[in-house]
């Protein structure tokens, strides 16, 4: 089989590069997204790796060059299809959102939700134009969505980056099923294969209806997994705005890690030595916490990757005179997993993200997500 995507379509043992169409800008400039196919001469597997849907999350961009410098045709079994950018008018920008749709791109993708009710008031004769029509990236998405469908890969990462201060980390999303529940523990099994194949710390996404509520399942790699139904994962990278060397270096390795994971014959595995790494017995997920007790300035004690228990002191915030004004502690047992940019904080904030043992199921049936009706006693 040979696969096409864009305007390019593979030719076996070499590096073909096109673009697959974005947007037409009102000024008449024509935008595109760069796509790379580099097809093995062996057979295997077809790898999407997908970077820089926010905008400032430039590492991953790097991490794609390098992965195809670095690639040996005769020897890759499979095929490796890249966009480097899935946001171009953001890099440019050096913003999250495109240009073109400030709004998160990364919760735009197809909706996998079966549930799709429209809300309408039926005694407005006028209601047809409050109506929600999709932004502009959602229509863009669900044409390249379609790209992704049609190349069918057996596998998907999406590269991003996360904060200044935290450690490199693998996000596993939960599975969300229709109908197939033995399907769905299969493709659970399958991710969960792969993201412990890269060497990396391993974050589980947020429980099942915090997940939907928060569109996560409309991320690049939400849809990917929920949508089309392949294993996928977000791998995030350290600092915004910059390729920093250890993340990107680190970044390239789990990338590499995967492939001789996933028999692409790349490499053997490459232990990550440029940051921390986190290996828990249990699955260990991501909380809104700490969050700043004072408005104030932070002074951090503990750093991402260290270990923390329920009650340790983990930062400090001052006033600006430098007076001592309140302690932060961990809330949980745990392990940092990064800091939040700045030092200028108001009370209540989420200043950082403390990762701590899940015990929510990992593959969910679409009718079970609602919430609970709220006990109203007024
Ligand atoms: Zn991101």
């Amino acid at each position: 089989m040979t696969i096409s995507i864009g305007n390019i379509t593979e030719v076996k043992g070499e590096i073909v590069r096109g673009e697959i169409d974005l947007i037409n800008h009102p000024t008449g400039a024509k935008e595109s997204l760069s796509v790379i196919i580099a097809s093995g001469k062996n057979d295997g597997p077809t790898f999407l790796l997908t970077a820089n849907i926010h905008g400032d999350e430039i590492v991953g961009v790097i991490i794609i060059h390098r992965l195809l410098e670095i690639l040996d045709l005769d020897q890759l079994h499979g095929r490796l299809v890249c966009i480097p950018s899935l946001n171009p008018t953001g890099n440019r920008r050096a913003h999250r959102y495109p240009q073109f749709d400030l709004e998160d791109p990364n919760r735009k993708w197809p909706d996998s939700n079966p549930d799709k009710k429209k809300k309408e008031d039926k005694s407005d004769w006028l209601d047809k134009y409050y109506e929600e029509m999709p932004t502009t990236q959602e229509s863009i998405w669900k044409r390249i969505f379609e790209e992704f469908r049609n190349i069918s890969p057996n596998y998907h990462i999406d590269l991003h980056t996360f904060s200044n201060l935290s450690i490199p980390f693998v996000y596993l999303d939960r599975v969300i099923y229709e109908k197939n529940e033995d399907e769905a523990n299969k493709l659970f099994e399958r991710v969960k294969g792969m993201v412990n194949s890269m060497g990396l710390t391993v974050i589980v996404e947020n429980p099942s209806k915090r997940y939907v509520d928060k569109k996560l399942h409309r991320s690049t790699s939400g849809a990917t997994l929920n949508g089309l139904k392949i294993p996928s994962c977000t791998i995030e990278l350290g600092p915004m705005n910059s390729a920093d060397p250890a993340f990107r270096d680190a970044g390239l390795k789990a990338v590499l890690n995967f492939m001789d994971w996933a028999n692409m014959n790349i490499s053997t595995f490459q232990p990550i030595t440029e940051a921390p790494v986190i290996m828990t017995k249990r699955w260990h997920r991501e909380i809104n916490s700490p969050r700043a007790p004072e408005t104030g300035i932070l002074d951090i004690i503990k750093e991402a990757g260290d270990m923390v228990s329920k009650g340790d002191l983990i930062a400090i915030i001052r006033d600006i005179s430098g007076v001592r004004i309140a302690d932060v502690k961990a809330e949980e047992d745990g392990f940092i997993v990064g800091w939040w940019n700045g030092i200028a904080k108001y009370k209540d904030e989420i200043i950082g993200m403390l990762a701590v043992e899940d015990k929510m199921p990992m593959v969910v049936k679409w009718s079970e997500i609602s919430w609970d009706a709220k006990k109203d006693n007024n």
